[in-house]
């Protein structure tokens, strides 16, 4: 199929200059909290005229899944517990055409609606961002796909719907003893998700964020298109759209690259007490060749008995030191590093290893080591998951910060908000770890400081009932944000979320005309991801 953009763009110059001021001058404008309210009908958009036939007309299309108009509280609520937007109608789609068909008729009935079209993955957003008030959902769980296809030749990949999760990508492609190469940390996520943020974990060093792992989309466009793109073909939807928080199109399969898996992982924690040791430690590790396939990190600010904690799944290098050290009121940081191995190979990896603790200055009492398999590392916070959710501990709000600091200020952010701002982290994680931008490519439509080593620091708080938690944490994201740009940190959000275009505009800087562009080009009534409050849908121009 041929690319919509260069014809869209050659030859109807004036039609796009005219979506063009639409789209930007329907940006969402004002700064209210559009999620400060936590009922499942806040009318946060204007509804739409004539709803009331909406669902009748929908009734109309012929499907090969089909449509449900009650019981929709499910599609107003996500991960992030915050935000509930109850949509008209969810589509449980069994095809392409399924996807397609409904995009097409809503542009159909553009001129009367203004009907939106969330796909949700998992849900496991934070902020709405997979919700459509008074939209169309689209369950992509349910779309029907031939089994994942794998290719076991020379480049391997997998094929996968835009609904699989990546947890079943795993097994699938163990049985060929190989396996996705950028993985998140926690896998019951969806293929199209995180290839719409961008996928970051501890192996994002070397092999760059997922999205940068993926060969070939299939996506259906804003105007009910199904395209087919890779780098060489409508390249410009393909890197718009990785990254592109479900502006221009709906994953509906995806060309994962894969590599060879092995079959177990040595996990290793050490500790220091220097930020700068920590992170000269954490860069010089993912500079280095043959380092681990790992590398993450993260903070302890006033833990008591730290270590203790650790023993149930690692074992300390030497158990005597170990158990003298204190962790009590102090900030810690801790260096988490995994190589995989084969068993027949246990000698080499353990020369490997043994070279590569060498060359770091942690605080040697604190060396904790553990083996598990391959699986059970990649699926390891599903475990949490599972005591979570039987405390009832999982369904709480979170509202998580993702932010990506460029290496030249991270000692100033380090120094500004752990043990200042951030007074503890009895609320959750808090990640941190550098990556390798050179290995990034940088024509996706994600957004990262300018600079080759970036670090990911997330604040994975969890607000627990009955407390003014929700309230608390939120401020303190607020501090931490006010702090970023009052020091001019030249900060990013990751899995962004803002109220006004001013903002987004702040935060794609000079990608941001590009974006619309592609907007006007592949979504030009702003009908796709209406959660993520970039645009607001226009009424058409006939
Ligand atoms: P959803 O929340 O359903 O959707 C996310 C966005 O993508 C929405 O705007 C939605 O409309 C759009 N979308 C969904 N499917 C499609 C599709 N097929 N085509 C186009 N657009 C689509 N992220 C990381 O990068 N690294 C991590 O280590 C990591 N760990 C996490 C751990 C936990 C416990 C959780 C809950 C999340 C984590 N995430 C991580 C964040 C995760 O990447 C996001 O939540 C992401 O949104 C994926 O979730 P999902 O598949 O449920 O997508």
């Amino acid at each position: 199929m041929g690319s919509p953009v260069c014809g869209f763009l050659k030859q109807n110059n004036i039609i796009f200059l005219r979506f063009f001021a639409i789209l930007v001058l329907s940006c969402i404008p004002d700064r209210t909290n559009l999620c400060s309210n936590p009922s499942f009908d806040t009318p946060t958009i204007p509804p739409h005229s004539s709803s009331s036939s909406i669902p009748s007309s929908l009734k109309t299309l012929t499907l090969d899944g089909y449509f449900s108009f009650e019981n929709l509280k499910h599609a107003a609520k996500d991960f992030g517990n915050i935000c509930h937007y109850l949509p008209i109608a969810v589509l449980h789609p069994k095809s392409v055409s399924d996807i397609s068909s409904t995009i097409k008729h809503i542009l159909y009935m553009s001129s009367v609606t203004k009907l939106t079209v969330a796909a949700r993955g998992r849900g496991h957003s934070l902020q709405g961002q997979a919700q459509a008030y008074q939209g169309v959902v689209i369950n992509m769980e349910s779309l029907d796909r031939p089994s994942m296809y794998i290719e076991n030749g020379e480049v391997p990949y997998v094929d996968v719907s835009g609904g699989e999760l990546w947890i079943n990508i795993l097994h699938e492609t163990l049985k060929y003893g190989l396996s996705p190469k950028s993985w998140t940390d926690y896998l019951h996520l969806t293929v199209g998700g995180t290839l719409s943020n961008a996928g970051i974990s501890g192996q994002a060093f070397r092999h760059g964020p997922q999205i940068n792992n993926v060969y070939q989309l299939e996506v259906v466009t804003g105007r009910g298109e199904v395209v087919t793109c890779s780098d060489k073909e409508n390249a410009d939807l393909f890197y718009g759209v990785l990254g592109g928080l479900g502006q221009f199109g709906i994953i509906t399969r995806a060309r994962i690259s894969l590599g060879p898996a092995e079959k177990m992982v040595k996990w290793i924690r050490v500790l220091y007490s220097e930020f700068s040791t920590f992170s000269n430690d954490q860069e010089h590790l993912i500079s280095s060749n043959n380092s681990f396939d790992y590398i993450e990190g993260f903070v302890m600010i006033n833990r008591t008995g730290l270590l203790n904690n650790w023993r149930s799944s690692f074992n300390p290098k030497d158990p005597i030191q170990a158990s003298q050290f204190s962790s009590d009121g102090k900030i810690l940081y801790c260096l988490e590093m995994v190589k995989y191995f084969n068993p027949e190979k246990i000698d080499v990896l353990n020369q490997d290893i043994e070279k590569l603790l060498s060359e770091l200055n942690y605080i040697p009492s604190t060396l904790f080591l553990s083996e598990v398999s391959y699986v059970e590392f990649l699926d390891r916070v599903h475990l949490s998951e599972i005591k979570l959710r039987s405390k009832g501990l999982w369904e709480v709000p979170h509202p998580w910060l993702n932010l990506l600091i460029p290496k030249s200020r991270i000692f100033d952010f380090a120094e500004g908000v752990f043990g200042n701002i951030v007074k503890d982290n009895n609320n959750g994680p808090i990640l941190i770890y550098p990556v390798n931008k050179a290995k990034w490519n940088n024509r996706t439509s994600m957004v990262t400081p300018e600079e080759d080593i970036i670090y990911l620091v997330a604040f994975l708080s969890s607000a627990l009932p009955g407390t003014d938690g929700l309230e608390h944490i939120m401020t303190q994201n607020q501090h931490i944000l006010d702090f970023c740009a009052k020091a001019q940190l030249g900060a990013k959000q990751y899995l962004p979320h803002y109220h006004t275009q001013d903002e987004w505009r702040a935060h794609f800087g000079t990608q941001w005309e590009t974006f619309v562009q592609r907007k006007s080009a592949y979504d030009p009534l702003a009908i796709l991801a209406p959660g993520q409050r970039i645009f607001q849908k226009a009424i058409s121009i006939t």
